[in-house]
């Protein structure tokens, strides 16, 4: 039986595990934290429970797809409820847009806004649906060693329709002129951690799939995914240590045969590395083992870090629904604060997350669960007092929407932000998001989920294929196991 090492429980891992796992593998995986998750941890406190990080449950098909390679359902494991309204975005003045869950819905809320459009949403979101399908089918379960995996008779016979060329910004502007509407088709991208310019409008199948296939929401929380991939992965035999910190992975002849830790040393076949791809490899392996310097992550564009605010408020706030983005100020300015020119963002956009308007089991009876998130640009210096200067800033702007005072009604707040990446995940300058999929960082372009120099040794996670977010990373903790049952065989 061969012996596998899994480095890191996030998403990605727990993939890993599983399908490693059902092959047949002695499989143990590895993580420094003291639970499992990754970047979905959760904590409690005062009777709240907070998700950690991911909170957007999109793409229901890819979590279906996933359990389903092991005869299981989402529904064994957790309530899964779709969120109506999807989300609501608030523009200045105090204008919001509310999206409904039903296409009808939609079509209205669009009307509502600019005469015409909802005729031309039906044939974006076909286009979207076409890549999508085309996405899903041919593009991202591919390992993306070569640009020949994707010659495919239906990705040629296609590739006019696939926009690879085009930013997802043109393609939204030619559809629509509003720019609310403009704003609302080019935020879900923000996700894949670029400016709508710079990512292919080829990911606009991402509107299909926030718009066309909706938004919903685990009961008990995000963390129910990572519990129910730790269940099933426990029931297929995997073992897993937690508070261990993998400091070494040792080589010889181009083969991993063991990984270290403070007091302990296992032998192993072969290795998943799902923490983040750049510690692992300037700090686990030594130079020669490698894939790429110092350089080279420099010119990497990541996806933004975070700036969040864990809150507990002791009474309900009318206003606001389950997701809510505060689009109020300019998303190009706070856009260029992250990418192009890095800097604290002088007036941001933020997001927050009430997820107690859906699930009572996350606030006690009568109080509200917030998690404010402020997109940020990695590497940022960060401290206590810019942290506090965003609170009062975004509180305010919270309040003057919600048109009632909260912060007097806090009774528990916690801050998280570029220094707890680095800590929590040996994040690469403090990044939430992992790497942007611009253009020039797709498929065969992204740092490769192979270690070309040692032979069993395979990375997974949001800085490799096939990219940042919940889905993505399942698929790429099943391509890097797939690529090492392929090397035991
Ligand atoms: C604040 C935030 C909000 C997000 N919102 C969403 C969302 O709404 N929807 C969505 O789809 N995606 C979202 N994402 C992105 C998504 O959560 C991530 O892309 C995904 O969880 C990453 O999984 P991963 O397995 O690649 O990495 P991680 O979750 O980071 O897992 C890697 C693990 O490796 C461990 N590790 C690192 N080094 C070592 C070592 N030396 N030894 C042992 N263990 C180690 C780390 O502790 C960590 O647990 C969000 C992310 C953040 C941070």
């Amino acid at each position: 039986m061969q012996k596998v090492s899994v480095i890191g429980s996030g998403f990605s891992g727990l993939s890993a595990a599983c399908f490693l796992a059902k092959s047949g593998a002695d499989v143990t995986v590895f993580e420094k934290n003291s639970t499992n998750g990754g970047r979905a941890r959760v904590f409690s406190e005062q009777g709240f429970t907070f998700d950690m990080g991911p909170s957007w449950y999109w793409m229901p098909d890819i979590f279906e797809q996933f359990f389903s390679n092991f005869g299981k359902k989402p529904q064994d494991y957790y309530d899964l409820v779709q969120l109506d309204p999807g989300f609501q975005i608030v523009f200045g003045k105090g204008e919001t847009f509310v999206l409904p869950a039903s296409m009808d819905g939609i079509n209205a809320a669009f009307e509502s806004i600019e005469k015409g459009s909802s005729a031309k949403l039906k044939k974006y979101l076909t286009e979207g649906q076409y890549m999508y399908e085309v996405g899903m089918k041919h593009l991202v379960y591919k390992p993306s060693f070569s640009w020949g995996e994707f010659v495919n008779y239906d990705v040629i016979k296609g590739v006019a329709k696939l926009h690879v060329f085009q930013s997802v910004s043109t393609h939204v502007r030619s559809y629509f002129k509003d720019e609310r509407l403009i704003a609302l088709m080019e935020f879900p991208v923000l996700f894949l951690g670029a400016m709508a310019k710079q990512i292919p409008a080829l990911y606009s199948l991402m509107n299909y799939a926030a718009l066309a296939r909706g938004t919903w929401y685990p009961m008990g929380g995000m963390m129910r995914i990572a519990g129910a991939m730790e269940e099933l992965a426990t029931s297929l035999g995997v073992t897993f240590k937690t508070g261990c910190e993998i400091e070494k992975i040792e080589v010889e002849n181009g083969i991993a045969n063991a990984m270290r830790w403070k007091g302990g040393r296992t032998n192993t076949d072969g290795i998943i590395a799902s923490g983040d791809y750049h510690h692992i490899e300037q700090v686990l392996l030594d130079e020669q083992h490698r894939n790429y310097d110092e350089k080279y992550w420099d010119s990497k564009t990541l996806a933004p870090s975070s700036l969040i605010f864990y809150i507990g408020v002791n009474k309900r706030i009318g206003k606001l629904i389950h997701h809510n983005l505060f689009f109020d100020s300019s998303m190009d300015t706070h856009s260029k604060e992250i990418y192009e020119d890095p800097q604290w963002p002088s007036d941001p956009l933020f997001y927050v997350c009430c997820p107690s308007k859906t699930d009572p089991t996350v606030a006690p009876d009568g109080m509200e669960n917030l998690f404010i998130l402020i997109p940020v640009a990695p590497g940022l210096q960060d401290t206590t007092v810019i942290r506090e200067r965003y609170f009062k800033a975004v509180m305010k702007r919270v309040e003057a929407y919600c048109g009632e005072v909260i912060e007097p009604h806090i009774v528990y707040k916690k801050s998280y932000c570029i220094n707890d990446f680095k800590s929590d995940y040996h994040a690469y300058k403090g990044n939430a998001y992992g790497l942007a999929n611009t253009l020039m960082q797709t498929a065969v372009l992204k740092p490769s989920l192979r270690n070309k120099k040692v032979s069993n040794l395979f990375y997974a996670g949001q800085l490799t294929v096939p990219g940042p977010g919940v889905p993505p990373a399942l698929i790429s903790g099943q391509i890097a196991a797939e690529q090492l049952i392929k090397r035991f065989k």
